[in-house]
């Protein structure tokens, strides 16, 4: 086998170890042979590490344990954990025996550098793109000025339709360098005491105009003397002024948005409630992963919006979370710690 192997027996000692093995562990085969991983844990972070997991992994089976990263042979390499547990059942007898674990290091060094070469070309794609598509909003709003030249109704109405497009292309480049902060793990947060209902206020002036094209009002209940959150105040805003216009673009006309604030002890909670479509509870979690759309959804988008929404209130100790009931709306609340 090419990735490295591990095997150990009931009591966790080492019974084989593949070269490969060896070789990220740093271990001679008679260091490593016939020895308790207990003891060699004491001197070594890649058994120590990978023993925490074995006894983890007894408890809670669900957890999938994160990749690992190793340093070998002069190289970087990411290292995907599989621990089995052997059991059999003796002849003659009826309940099953624990004989020993398979320790399987998967390498998927690979993998990684294509994905961070993925990462690096959206990156770079998105922000070459979003100063051409600014410059074009610019110019844009140039010509609607009567100084430059009157328009007849049909050039307006073209200006009109450019500069939608241009704002959802600006918004798509926006979400996917987000994107690409999230995946290298380079999330820049500057987290300061901030005024939810001041972020609350730019996030409904954001989304205002897209409120009014569908009628769609805003109903605000929030109680005075709000304590204030540890959180980076763009990021939030960013976040929340998504979750608004989510709530506009997935609900009827002439409907009402319920924007609330509540106080707990040590939290604040700001939720966003509509009365649209709502979301299946089958697709209630998958909502918030990457590129996920619920099937047959129409509006335009990319699926990233609640996925970044998501990292970015985690990365400042915050929790997003969603209650929907199918075809009678949805409502999402950001939950964020209250400053000490
Ligand atoms: P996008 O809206 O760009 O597709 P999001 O990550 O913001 O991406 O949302 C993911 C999916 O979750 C959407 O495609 C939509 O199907 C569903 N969704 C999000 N917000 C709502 C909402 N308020 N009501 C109903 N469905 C929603």
């Amino acid at each position: 086998m090419h990735d490295p192997v591990i095997c150990l027996d009931e009591n966790l000692k080492v019974i084989f170890a593949n070269e490969e093995a060896r070789n990220i562990t740093g271990l001679r085969q008679d260091e490593i042979l016939g020895k308790y991983t207990q003891e060699l844990a004491e001197r070594n972070d890649l058994i120590r590490s990978l023993l925490q997991d074995l006894m983890a992994k007894e408890s809670e089976n669900n957890v999938k344990p994160e990749p690992i990263r190793i340093y070998a042979d002069n190289k970087e390499g990411y290292f995907e954990k599989e621990i089995l547990h052997i059991s059999i059942t003796p002849t003659g007898e009826k309940t099953k025996q624990l004989i020993g674990h398979v320790i399987i290091l998967r390498n998927i060094t690979e993998h990684k550098e294509l994905d961070f070469a993925k990462t690096n070309f959206i990156a770079t794609v998105s922000h070459e793109f979003k100063t051409p598509i600014s410059s074009i909003k610019m110019s844009l709003q140039l010509l609607e000025k009567d100084e430059i030249g009157k328009l007849n109704e049909e050039q307006r109405n073209l200006i009109h339709s450019i500069n939608d497009d241009a704002t959802r292309l600006l918004k798509i480049t926006g979400e996917l360098l987000n994107m690409t902060q999230v995946e290298s793990g380079n999330i820049q947060l500057s987290i300061f005491p901030a005024d939810l209902k001041e972020i609350l206020l730019y996030a409904i002036n954001a989304t205002k105009t897209q409120a009014d094209q569908k009628q769609i009002q805003f109903e605000i209940n929030c109680p005075d003397n709000i304590s204030n959150v540890q959180a980076d105040n763009e990021k939030t805003a960013w976040v929340l002024t998504n979750l608004i216009s989510n709530a506009i673009r997935y609900s009827y006309d002439n409907s009402i948005i319920y924007l609330s604030i509540q106080q707990a002890k040590n939290q604040v909670q700001i939720s966003v409630r509509d009365t649209g479509q709502g979301i299946a509870p089958q697709y209630k979690d998958k909502i918030f992963d990457r590129y996920f759309r619920v099937p047959g959804t129409k509006k335009e988008g990319t699926g990233l919006g609640l996925a970044i929404s998501k990292e970015f209130i985690e990365a400042q100790g915050g929790r997003i979370t969603v209650e929907s009931e199918f075809g009678a709306g949805s409502t999402f609340t950001l939950t964020l710690n209250k400053t000490t």
